[in-house]
């Protein structure tokens, strides 16, 4: 019999398509499936198998095939997606096709997943023989030699790509193998102390059904140490476990020291910057239950684990959990749904919880692990001094308490972090004669001076342009760069200590080499880092005892208010590179507000206290977590455009039940961007069901308008 399937598509359509297919059935429900739209071929995923269709069935094309290379996605998944596509206000095709990766987006079947390779009698032979320019072909025959390895593993550990791996297959050097038995080996580091084995059996205790926890303890107490204990202890029950981190791109010291903690299990990396083959093979093996671990960023929330036991989110106030455009989620929130969803405990780990989940953690909603001392014996915490740049020099540069402490660190042969948070040369070119500024001319920012490639380059949409000889609008030749990037500060540096190796980390230079640059700022070579956040995150350098921090006040007074506790997590998370092993850290902050609350707290490692000051204020103005938010926001080639679209959203709001309050529309702090003019408004709730419920129907109003503005709603925005 005929039957008709509802299909999910990526369109921006908030609906289902229906399809005729002559062989389907109630089991293909989650299967991909290869159908037209228009003049196009897309790859959708079946819904819903009936036996009718709102439209006669003689109009509806029959689908292409169903895509049977892989099993349906299992009903977990698609409700989670669904939830997601209702939640957040976006059409149920573009939520499910976002959640999937890219590969499966594609009808070309996959090649088989996973398997185990070894070393074969050849290959130990070339393996004598190898030319020194054989570098890779060294690479993973000695890895092979070491032990048989998956290609995911092999990948890793040889630094290579999977055609070098099957060039040594077809040339008989190495083997496809069935992988070993089922051994869970979990190598103990170190014995946990009191607090850290009080947190891991608490938490232990409750494996059973969902808890969300939140351990808290600062940079260093050992937080990383009681989740990779509970999840061995996961595993070792047969169950999977979900690792979600913000950047594994950027710290690939994590993946090692998974891979290192954890040598007999499968793990499962997922980030964007992975070949995306490699990504969708170790997708469909965590699907399968093979994977013991999935580590990943947000998208790694979508991954479906049949055996899902355990969900850690590390660094669970990270602004990157938080996805900025298409399908606008927060995988920490879907985590805590999806822990709810498989009744497994969740738990969130950070040194500065963000004020939502610490105000959870207050209110029991979430159970608070603490960790107050420094796990690793003789590290103590730093000692924070604040230097009055007002007094010791206007604002910028190097003061001269830092120049001395960085002077005692080269003559101890110590090395020393600089942080800036800006990169490139200067943050703006400017004509003192007329006045003129290097703005972009399609976004509301300056144009960012950069001394490699002699350009100005916008940070937001990515123009650049040549840096002009002479001012364009009045012809003077002194053009002059303002402020400081930290290509400027590594000039400066390199300067007033000729005979230091300074190495700049931040993402201008490591374009594709932060391997090389972290391994020589691991190995000691270097004596000072210069860089932005980039060098800020989850590195351990054992040699760092000084941390400079150079202009950190630009955080204190920005307009979001979720400023402060966004600069208090990044100044503590750098501060924390200081005196991690052995030796005593000391770090300098420059700042003309010594006196701040922020940095007070900073110096007494009070976040807590501080956060309640936070939450208090937000309290009385009525921010969340107090509220519920979400944000109507509309871009178009002017202003006024943008702006009489949202007034007439306003105007066709549905009848707002109390208590719900609709904002004026506003342009967005970064008001053009791309060359499009960009507003919004704002819509505060107390009750979540009833914003929820306002948002569905106001969403179907302006999806029937007929508009050429572009807008989107934001739910639970984090930036304005
Ligand atoms: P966090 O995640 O809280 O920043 P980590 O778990 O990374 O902290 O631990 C910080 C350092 O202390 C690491 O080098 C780790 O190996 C070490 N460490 C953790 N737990 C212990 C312990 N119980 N005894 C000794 N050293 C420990
Ligand atoms: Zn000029
Ligand atoms: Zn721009």
């Amino acid at each position: 019999m005929i039957s008709v399937i509802r299909v999910a598509l990526d369109v921006p359509v908030p609906r289902l398509f229906d399809y005729l297919c002559a062989d389907a059935h109630e089991e293909d429900v989650g299967a991909r499936v290869l159908v037209s739209f228009g003049p196009r071929q897309m790859v959708g995923i079946i819904v819903e198998v009936a036996t009718d269709s709102a439209l006669p069935l003689d109009r509806l094309k029959s689908c292409e095939r169903i895509l049977r290379d892989l099993p349906p996605l299992p009903g977990e998944w698609i409700a989670l997606a669904k939830f997601c596509s209702e939640y957040y206000q976006m059409p149920i095709g573009e939520a499910l096709l976002t959640a999937l990766p890219p590969r499966l987006r594609r009808a070309e079947p996959l090649a088989d997943t996973d398997c185990f390779y070894s070393i074969t009698v050849p290959g130990r032979a070339v393996l004598q023989h190898l030319q020194p320019r054989q570098k890779i072909l060294r690479r993973i025959l000695e890895a092979l030699l070491a032990k048989p390895q998956t290609g995911s593993q092999l990948t890793h550990t040889a630094h290579t790509n999977r055609t070098k791996i099957r060039e040594c297959i077809a040339n008989l050097w190495i083997e496809k193998h069935t992988p070993p038995s089922e051994v869970h080996e979990f190598v103990i580091a170190h014995p946990l102390n009191e607090e850290q084995s009080n947190a891991l059996e608490q938490a232990k205790a409750a494996l059973k059904e969902y808890a969300s926890f939140l351990l808290f303890g600062i940079t260093g107490s050992g937080k990383t140490e009681v989740y990779l204990n509970l999840i061995a202890h996961v595993i070792s029950e047969g169950r999977q476990a979900l690792v979600l981190v913000p950047e594994i791109a950027l710290t690939p010291s994590l993946e090692s020291l998974f891979r290192e903690r954890f040598p007999t299990a499968k793990l499962c990396i997922q980030h964007s910057e992975m070949g995306q083959v490699e990504r969708a093979q170790s997708w469909v093996e965590a699907s399968q239950g093979k994977a013991h671990i999935v580590l990943g960023t947000r998208l790694a929330v979508f991954v479906p684990m049949p055996r899902l036991g355990l969900i850690v989110v590390d660094e669970e106030q990270d602004s990157s959990y938080k996805q900025q455009d298409g399908l606008r989620y927060s995988a920490r929130d879907l985590a805590i749904f999806k822990a709810r969803q498989w009744n497994v405990p969740a738990l969130l780990c950070s040194a500065t919880p963000s004020l939502e989940t610490l105000h959870h953690a207050h209110t029991g909603r979430y159970r608070l692990l603490r960790l107050t001392k420094r796990a690793h014996k003789s590290a103590r915490l730093p000692a924070i001094h604040l230097v009055d740049t007002r007094k010791s020099l206007n604002g910028e540069g190097l003061s001269e308490p830092l120049l001395q402490a960085l002077t005692h660190r080269l003559e101890r042969r110590e090395q020393s972090v600089l942080f800036l948070n800006r990169r490139g040369f200067a943050p703006v070119l400017a004509c003192g004669h007329c006045g003129w500024v290097s703005g972009c001319p399609r976004c509301s920012v300056n144009l960012v001076m950069h001394l490699a490639g002699r350009v100005l380059r916008c940070h937001h949409c990515g123009f650049h342009s040549q840096i002009p000889r002479a001012c364009p609008q009045c012809g003077n030749l002194d053009l002059a760069p303002l402020g400081r990037g930290t290509e400027r500060l590594e000039t400066e540096v390199t300067a007033k200590f000729p005979h230091a190796h300074v190495l700049r980390i931040d993402s201008d230079s490591s374009r594709g080499k932060l391997r090389g640059l972290l391994e020589t700022a691991h190995s000691g070579d270097a004596d000072i880092l210069v860089g932005t956040q980039l060098l800020a995150k989850g590195h351990h350098f054992e040699r760092v005892t000084l941390v400079g921090v150079l202009n950190a006040d630009a955080g204190l007074f920005a307009a979001d208010y979720r400023a402060p506790e966004r600069l208090f997590a990044q100044l503590q998370q750098v501060a924390g590179r200081a005196g991690r092993a052995n030796l005593p850290g000391e770090v300098f902050i420059q700042t003309r507000f010594p006196l701040h609350p922020l940095y007070r707290a900073l110096q007494q490692q009070n976040y807590e206290g501080y956060a309640r000051e936070l939450l208090e204020e937000r309290r009385t103005a009525g921010f969340p977590p107090f509220i519920h938010e979400a944000a109507l926001r509309a871009q178009a080639p002017t202003m006024e455009t943008s702006l009489t679209f949202l007034k007439t959203a306003v105007s066709l709001a549905p009848e707002a039940p109390e208590p719900l309050t609709i904002y004026d529309p506003a342009p967005a702090s970064l008001s053009k961007l791309a060359g499009l003019e960009r507003a919004q408004l704002v819509v505060q709730s107390h009750s979540r069901p009833i914003l929820q419920e306002f948002l569905r129907t106001w969403n179907k109003t302006l999806c029937a308008l007929q508009t050429k503005v572009r807008w989107h709603f934001d739910v639970d925005p984090i930036e304005f």
